[in-house]
């Protein structure tokens, strides 16, 4: 086959461009301070390049040209707005993964706004299809215009907070809301700015219109561009655009609203039936006001915590592992497991009635906070983890059932604070009341090197380098878990007569491809769970204690950790079933006969798995 020295040319001019645009792209990621994960963007270079080239081919019109201004506007919006307002106002990283969805999307857009266009210039009806096309420029820019407006007013990028707002909102507010923060005149300008951008846009594509109907197009370059918008129309909103940082934002926003509606609904049909005898429950077999805790870890995996295995060449559990040997109170769980690799799946179960076993649906489901109040205790929930998002929706409807629900971060889905934060909220606690606590910590969350202090960088790595996931820096994020552990311990115990104090993981960590369902792998469900009984808890209930303490072997998931409080508080209803309860001598699971991954495992597939003991 020979290749003309033009056609040559053009070849070598459309790669060179798609290559400058792709890694102008990845630069800009970069200089602003996002970590760029090749993992991520390697696999889609060769794609995005051979669209683009195709696109300049279908057109005849090359990548950088005027002519195609507005679409690149259009779909550079996409690709920088969320990356670059969540890193000026954070100055953190976001995620690798949603940073390349962006860019995908972006681009996506571009070629399908001008593969689009170049079909419909082909009416040859080149003012109406420029009018048309300026203003599916404008449809497809809102958002990122949204998110650079909404930047401008406030210096604060939108975040699942103000998405709330703006998702509850009415036309009428919303003008309301512009009319006082932008001012009538600032609209105006606004208005004119919005109908210069169509203007100019409008010209830059009838320019592209003319451009294109000076080639010939055969059928060769149509049937391209009918290809490529094919496959973008199929890509990009099928398939990428619920990916993106922003769109998964308002998925969850929109999902937290409507799942609060049902469950609000419930609530008060939920709470009457709960049926606690509160004469016999641990307040009132104690003689002073008492607190009970509920540690809610994160991303802990009990096989890089040395206190449950000894094995691990880390020294990352020191204050636990001394409480163990020394006080007889400790006890800890060697077999536990998660119901489910995410957080939000497995603490819906695990703070409701709802389990992998029972089948009973999340909304016709008590919390622990319910059984709590329902037994005499003043109920308080502390997070530093987010309200909204992708980590907690279900998770704060069951919070906000507490008398008293704070958040150390309502801005976004998680916060950037360590979790030593949370003891200045303990100090808000009336130590003259019965108290039930829970505390849900940021622990080990993926980026393992942003979940502690610079003094707790105990272990390196080697040359410094892959501090974010490595296991060094998970190490760390253990110990400084465990710091946290024993401040907590020691507060409440000085000040608020602590009685009982339970910690869990809400799911494990594999620490090469962290805690994704779709490549499980058993160290994602491994996770810790130790419960301390004061010598007064003790004696207040003796049979729990005694039947606890011969749980050291036996397994268990955390799913069944509804029941295990409602034990634990002495406070069975018929909201309870007493196998599933830890405590109870009629605890009725086994190795063999417990799941994980919700029912798509048996625990004794675990590879690694001990045998059970009884004893
Ligand atoms: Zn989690």
């Amino acid at each position: 086959m020979h290749i003309s020295t033009r056609t040559q040319d053009n070849i070598i001019r459309a790669l060179a461009a798609s290559f400058t645009y792709f890694l102008c792209l990845i630069a800009f990621y970069i200089n602003i301070g996002q970590d760029m994960g090749p993992g991520y963007f390697l696999p889609i270079l060769i794609p995005i390049i051979m669209g683009l080239c195709l696109m300049q081919y279908g057109t005849h019109i090359p990548l950088f040209a005027k002519e195609n201004l507005p679409n690149l506007i259009t779909g550079l919006g996409w690709c920088s707005a969320f990356p670059l307002l969540y890193t000026w106002t954070y100055n953190t990283t976001w995620y690798m993964s949603k940073i390349c969805f962006d860019f995908v999307v972006g681009t996506g857009i571009f070629l399908l706004l001008t593969s689009l266009e170049g079909l419909l210039m082909q009416t040859r009806q080149i003012r109406l299809m420029s009018a048309l096309m300026a203003l599916l420029n404008l449809v497809c820019l809102a958002v990122p215009i949204t998110q650079y407006a909404y930047y401008i007013m406030v210096w604060h990028c939108l975040s699942p907070a103000s998405l709330m707002a703006l998702y509850l909102t009415n036309w009428r507010e919303s003008i309301d809301f512009l009319e006082s923060n932008v001012g009538t005149g600032w609209l105006m300008v606004i208005g004119l700015g919005f109908a210069l951008f169509l203007y100019l846009a409008w010209r830059a594509h009838c320019a592209f219109g003319r451009r294109l109907l000076s080639h010939s197009m055969d059928w060769e370059h149509n049937t391209v561009l009918a290809l490529l918008l094919a496959a973008m129309i199929f890509v990009v909103p099928c398939w990428y655009l619920p990916q993106t940082s922003i769109a998964e934002l308002w998925g969850d926003v929109s999902n937290y609203v409507s799942q609060t509606q049902e469950y609000g609904d419930y609530f008060e049909q939920r709470y009457s039936t709960l049926d606690i005898d509160a004469e016999n429950t641990l307040p009132a077999l104690t003689q002073q006001p008492g607190t009970v805790i509920i540690v809610i870890g994160e991303s802990a995996s009990r096989n890089y915590m040395k206190a449950f295995t000894p094995s691990f060449a880390y020294d990352d559990t020191p204050w636990l592992s001394q409480q163990a040997a020394e006080d007889p109170g400790f006890l800890l769980f060697q077999n536990c497991y998660a119901s489910w690799s995410q957080t939000v799946p497995t603490l819906q179960r695990a703070l409701t009635e709802q389990s992998q076993y029972n089948g009973k649906d999340f909304v016709d489901s008590c919390s622990i906070i319910d059984v709590a109040r329902k037994s005499g205790y003043t109920t308080w929930w502390f997070s530093n983890q987010g309200r909204y998002g992708q980590f907690d929706s279900v998770i704060t409807l069951v919070a906000k059932g507490a008398d008293t629900a704070e958040w150390t971060d309502d801005s976004y889905n998680f916060s950037d604070k360590y979790d030593m934060v949370l003891l200045d909220y303990l100090k808000k606690v009336d130590p003259t009341k019965n108290n039930f606590i829970v505390l849900h910590i940021m622990g080990s969350h993926i980026y393992y090197n942003n979940r502690y202090p610079s003094d707790f960088m105990k272990w390196k790595t080697e040359d410094g380098t892959g501090m974010a996931t490595a296991v060094s820096s998970y190490a760390n994020s253990i110990l400084y878990t465990d710091f946290f552990l024993s401040q907590v311990f020691d507060y409440a115990r000085e000040h608020l007569n602590l009685q009982a104090m339970l910690y869990f993981s809400d799911h494990g960590e594999n620490l090469v491809i962290s805690h994704n369902p779709d490549v499980f792998s058993f160290d994602m469900v491994r996770v810790p769970m130790f419960v301390y009984l004061s010598p007064e808890y003790q004696e207040a209930l003796p049979e729990q204690s005694a039947i606890l303490r011969q749980r050291h072997g036996r397994y268990f998931t955390n799913d069944m950790l509804y029941d295990t409080v409602c034990g634990l508080l002495n406070a069975p209803s018929h909201r309870y079933e007493a196998q599933q309860d830890f405590t109870s001598p009629d605890y009725g699971f086994t190795r063999e006969t417990l799941t994980t991954m919700l029912g798509q495992h048996q625990l004794d597939e675990d590879p690694d798995g001990l045998p059970e003991s009884f004893f």
